[in-house]
């Protein structure tokens, strides 16, 4: 370690300033996904350059060592020689035919072998994507019109599973993202996160009507908020006895937290699941399976349509099937070994510094609350308990030197295989002024922007 490296950054970063400010003047807020404009934590969002392994090089000329790993997909760092070399080969062959290939059966193969519920997938090009085409196709295969899903849960821009609950318990999706209508929200009922008692009274209500639960596998966009044990099988158990269905979403959590995904931490065999993420290696690609009897309930097979011209682009699935293929026992072993060393130093250096918190994770994805470290997050209220200020007077200072964390307290940090004793040490050094600097953080500092609450349930 040279003192070069854990010096502290002049906080202006003006390149990336001058194409924020650019970019507003072309694209809503400068960004082509809110989350990245930085609303939560206020300041220059950075425009990166260059990943490589696990470091990001803005466009200041500043390295970061990166914990967003692009929200989940660069499991195996940035640039990896075999995925570049991989998608490079397939561009050469053509980028898109309009016709099936290979490459797309070998990705499905891959995705089946290591998910054993999985008997069919079909792709997609996003998560969104996946999950709207799951949710068409519980409907049709069901016959029924409602979808339970659960507050805090992310699953794609999906006008249906954009509606909110109010503070009751079973509450009717009301359409509060403007352009939701009432009719888009109005078969969607919207739960507490982790409430087995408020899934049984909805079902014993409305049953009949249930097409679909939807849950994230292990919940990571209200910070990392795991599933008590046994509520995924809960949810498995009520959905089987009503006839409906039921949908874990691993977009963010498969292929990422184990070879499978959650399902290798807590194997509940669902009906439906959704991938995203890793499984497209930071190129455009997204899933969506389960049993065969339900999956050929899909056109062309069955009446339920779902479609897409670049569905399964080969250059987009190179880049899939070769990080799946590269994702060994050792790299999850490695990103397990890192998440821990990063989860023990976060809380070793808030503690020090005398700031409240609390550390959960689902296998190597974890965030820290802000919270007294007794109350567990358990739900999204409970999440939404945080102290903000603290976590942004935390990451500015982690940013000013050098590491680069999600820009958000309601987000998951993402390890990636490529992190090095020097990426580490790297983080390891920036903790405890970081810490310090959540500790002097005055509570009443607001995030900048009141509304990014919210929009954080519509990351990333
Ligand atoms: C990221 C995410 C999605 C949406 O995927 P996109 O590719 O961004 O459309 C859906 N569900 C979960 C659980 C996610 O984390």
């Amino acid at each position: 370690m040279t003192s070069l490296d854990t010096a502290r950054y002049d906080y202006a970063a003006p390149v990336s300033a001058e194409l924020f400010a650019r970019g507003q003047r072309v694209t809503p807020g400068g960004v082509n996904s809110p989350v990245r404009a930085f609303r939560a934590v206020g300041g220059t969002p950075r425009f990166m350059t260059q990943g490589s392994g696990p470091w990001l090089t803005d466009a200041d000329g500043r390295r970061y060592v990166d914990l967003v790993a692009s929200w989940g997909p660069m499991i195996l760092g940035h640039a990896h020689p075999a995925v570049v070399e991989a998608v490079t080969a397939a561009a050469r062959r053509g980028f898109s035919f309009g016709t099936p290939t290979e490459g797309e059966l070998e990705l499905a193969e891959e995705i089946i072998a290591r998910m054993p519920p999985v008997e069919r997938v079909r792709l997609v090009n996003s998560g969104t994507e996946a999950v709207l085409s799951a949710v068409r196709l519980a409907r049709g295969a069901t016959g029924r019109p409602v979808v339970v899903k659960f507050a805090g849960c992310y699953h794609g821009h999906v006008d249906a599973l954009l509606a909110s609950a109010g503070s009751g318990v079973a509450t009717l999706g009301l359409p509060d993202t403007p352009g939701v209508t009432t009719g888009a929200a109005a078969d969607t009922v919207v739960l507490p996160y982790n409430d087995v008692a408020a899934v049984e009274r909805v079902f014993a209500e409305r049953g009949p009507d249930i097409a679909l639960v939807v849950s994230e596998a292990a919940p990571g966009n209200m910070g990392v908020v795991p599933p008590l044990a046994g509520f995924n099988a809960e949810l498995r158990r009520i959905t089987a006895a009503h006839g409906a269905l039921l949908l874990l979403d691993e977009v963010m959590t498969g292929f990422r937290v184990s070879r499978s995904g959650w399902y290798g931490h807590d194997p509940v065999d669902a009906d439906l699941f959704t991938f995203g993420k890793v499984m497209g290696g930071g190129l455009p690609a997204a899933a969506f399976g389960g049993r065969a009897d339900l999956m050929d309930h899909l056109a062309p097979t069955g009446p339920v349509y779902q479609a897409g011209t670049l569905a399964g682009n080969p250059v987009a699935v190179a880049a899939g099937l070769t990080t799946l293929r590269h994702c060994t026992d050792e790299v999850y072993a490695r990103c397990d070994e890192v998440a821990a060393v990063l989860r023990g130093a976060t809380s070793a250096a808030l503690f020090a510094a005398g700031v409240p918190h609390r550390v959960q994770q689902a296998g190597s994805m974890f965030s820290v609350f802000f919270v007294p470290a007794e109350r567990q997050v358990r739900d999204y209220d409970d999440a939404r308990t945080q102290d903000t200020a603290a976590f942004t007077a935390f990451f500015h200072e982690m940013l000013a030197r050098g590491v680069y964390l999600p820009p958000s307290a309601y987000e998951s940090w993402f390890v990636n295989a490529a992190l090095d004793d020097e990426a580490v040490e790297k983080v390891l050094d920036a903790l405890p002024a970081a810490a310090r600097a959540a500790a002097a953080a005055d509570p009443a500092d607001a995030p900048p922007d009141e509304a990014a609450k919210d929009a954080q349930e519509l990351s990333p």
